[in-house]
Formats: structure tokens, C-alpha cells, sequence
């Protein structure tokens, strides 16, 4: 198989090898390469701007935010969360010895059946972590009201959310901690990082010197800490990715619309978008009849060189080292989803062999 002409699920977006050079040469000039250096300051100042967020936090990947917001708010407590996300919103919880009560997600949205949270409630719970999936919106004012009745802080998973709007707003705007992932195969990256997002004030204090060591001054401490600190080089792809993000956006509307407009949906089902949301063509998700199908599929891709990822696959509930009980529609729906490739420069050649090999089918 020759690797350059392969077509991923997603390739990173590099941009011109000079722009990014322009921030390594500040970096050179200043010898300084992080601990909230220019760069990043610029960067949180870029993306506050562009996202219209109150505050932004840039941080070194997009699992250690879901960590920083457990340690802070999870209290060793029971955690409703969605078993159909990548691993990272599952073990997070794990590793911050607190405990995942899965609720099962809907069978349209792809999101956490709000319907079936309230149900699960007890007096160990302490807090929401679901993932907004494929950047599709929870059900947010639905959610809101039962952590309201029960106080509950809600944390959201939103890695695949940059850009996104809901109701006019950001949603990194929505629950009280929303997290973001800026890894390479993210749709705005900085090779990895990711960031934090919080409205509360005297919330977002503890979850910054959290993120730093616990640090108040040079040797003096608010709390307990780690380091998630997103570094200078990190700041420096961010700096020079980010002229380009609605360049990335509009070159993936182009390949949704095709796949909205050229695939047999009498065989295959694509989610359903929530209502009142400005997507950002993250993911193309489609779920066939069966897994058998999904299988045949993917072999058929495979030989064309053609490889899309089976996410989220397995059902989060059924890792080895996770103890969940049955959740069938999320197992269900794993067993025959497909993300198809989607980025920018995909032709419409490479698409038409995709949508002929999924309509034969
Ligand atoms: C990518 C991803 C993460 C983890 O982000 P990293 O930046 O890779 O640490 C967390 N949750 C979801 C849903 C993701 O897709």
C-alpha cells in the first residue's frame, strides 16, 4: 500500500512552513519557550476574540482539562456520563478516582439521553462529564435543569467543538467547565493542546493555579496542582494555524454537503444535527444497516487505499477496565458507526469512490 496516497480519515491541516517559522523566530529571539510565555497569551487572546468566550485557558492537551475539572469538582463522586465519546471522557473519570455511571445516549443525537439521567442520580453523585459528540450539542437546558435540582456541576467534553455555536453562543459558553482538545487530528489544532473553558470566576481561579503547580507566586501555593501549561512551540502552530480556521471549516462544508447530497440514506443513516446549532463539519459519522455491512464497507475502502476510523468504537461501558452495566443503544449504534474522511483537499474523485462503494452496498 503506498502511504502518501492514502486517504485518512482526517488529515492535519499544516500551514505555510514560513508563517509557522515567522513565531519560532520570536521564540529564538525571546529564549523563552513556555509558562505562559507571548505566544500563548496571544494565542488564548486570538481565540477568546474569535470564539467570543469569556475566558479561554490554553492548556497542553485536551485530556488533562477533563482532569483538572474532576479533581476540582468531582470530589471522588459519581460521574453521569455518555458511553459513547472517546476513551479519553471515560478514563479521565477513572484516573481521577471518581466513578462513571453511564446513561445511554439517543439513538438521533448521538448525545447522552437526557431523558434517563435523572433516574441514575443518588446521593454520590457530584457531577455531569458528557461529550457534545461530533460537536452535535447535548441537550444543554434540559441537562441544566436537573444539575440545578440536584447541584450538580456539569463538565462538557467539547474536543470535537471548536467553532461551534449553539443558541447564538459559543458552546464552550455552556455547563460550568467546557473543555476543547487541540490534538493534530482535531479540526484546530496546535499538534497537541487543548483548552479550558469556565465562567464562573472564582471556578475558573481554581482550575488556572491548578493548572500551574497550584503556584500563587514563586514559592507559594494556592492548592494542589499539576502542569498543563501549553508551551510556546505549542502557542507557535496555534498562531500560525489559526488565519486559516474558516478556510478549514468552509473546505469541510464542501465535503459534508457532497456526502449530504450523493449518499443513499435508505441504507445508511448520517446523526441528526440539534436544533438551533451552527455546526463545524467535524466529523462525518455514518451507522449502516449492521456491522456486517460496515465491515464489507471498510474492506472495500481499505482496497482503494481509503481509511475511515471506526468512532466510537467500542462502547465506552465495555473497555476492559471499565465496570458498566449494558447500555444497548450506544453498543448498538458503536458496532455499526463509521466516520468517513473528511477534510478540505479531499477531491471529488476520492468521494465519488467513497459514496459508489457505501451505495453498493
Ligand atoms: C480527542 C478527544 C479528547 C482528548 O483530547 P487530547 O487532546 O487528545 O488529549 C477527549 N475527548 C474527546 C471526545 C476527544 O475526541
Amino acid at each position: 500500500m503506498i502511504l502518501e496516497n492514502r486517504i485518512n480519515v482526517t488529515r492535519t491541516f499544516l500551514p505555510p512552513l514560513e508563517e509557522y517559522k515567522k513565531y519560532l523566530d520570536i521564540i529564538w529571539e525571546k529564549k523563552w519557550l513556555t509558562n505562559r510565555g507571548e505566544l500563548v497569551l496571544e494565542l488564548e487572546e486570538k481565540l477568546r476574540r474569535y470564539l467570543k468566550v469569556d475566558n479561554i485557558l490554553a492548556t497542553n492537551n485536551g485530556t488533562i482539562p477533563l482532569q483538572i475539572a474532576l479533581k476540582n469538582v468531582g470530589k471522588n463522586g459519581d460521574i453521569i456520563t455518555t458511553p459513547f465519546s472517546y476513551i479519553a471522557t471515560t478514563s479521565s473519570i477513572i484516573w481521577e478516582n471518581c466513578t462513571p455511571v453511564f446513561v445511554d445516549i439517543d439513538p438521533e443525537y448521538l448525545t447522552i439521553d437526557e431523558k434517563k439521567i435523572e433516574q441514575e442520580i443518588t446521593d454520590k453523585t457530584t457531577a455531569i462529564l458528557t461529550t457534545h459528540v461530533f460537536g452535535n450539542p447535548c441537550n444543554i437546558e434540559v441537562i441544566k435543569e436537573i444539575a440545578d435540582k440536584y447541584k450538580l456541576k456539569v463538565i462538557y467534553d467539547a474536543a470535537h467543538c471548536f467553532g461551534v455555536q449553539y443558541r447564538g453562543r459559543s458552546i464552550f459558553e455552556y455547563g460550568d467547565i467546557s473543555t476543547c482538545s487541540f490534538h493534530a487530528t482535531k479540526l484546530f489544532h496546535t499538534g497537541e493542546g487543548g483548552a479550558l473553558f469556565c465562567k464562573d470566576p472564582e471556578l475558573m481561579h481554581k482550575l488556572f493555579y491548578s493548572h500551574n503547580f497550584g503556584h500563587k507566586g514563586v514559592s507559594d501555593f494556592h492548592g494542589l496542582g499539576i502542569n498543563a501549561k501549553m508551551s510556546e512551540l505549542q502557542a507557535a502552530m496555534g498562531l500560525a494555524v489559526f488565519p486559516y480556521i474558516d478556510h478549514i471549516i468552509s473546505g469541510r462544508k464542501k465535503v459534508v454537503d457532497f456526502y449530504n447530497e450523493n449518499l443513499d440514506f435508505n441504507k445508511v443513516k448520517t446523526m441528526k444535527i440539534r436544533e438551533n446549532t451552527q455546526w463545524n463539519y467535524s466529523y462525518y459519522p455514518i451507522i449502516f444497516s449492521s456491522e456486517k455491512v460496515l465491515l464489507k464497507v471498510q474492506e472495500e475502502l481499505l482496497e482503494k487505499n481509503i481509511v475511515p476510523r471506526r468512532y466510537f468504537y467500542p462502547s465506552l461501558n465495555s473497555v476492559n477496565y471499565v465496570k458498566g452495566k449494558e447500555m444497548p443503544i450506544s453498543e448498538k449504534i458503536a458496532k455499526k458507526i463509521l466516520c468517513l474522511p473528511l477534510y478540505g483537499e479531499l477531491t471529488v474523485d476520492v468521494l465519488r469512490k467513497i459514496v459508489q462503494v457505501i451505495n453498493a452496498n
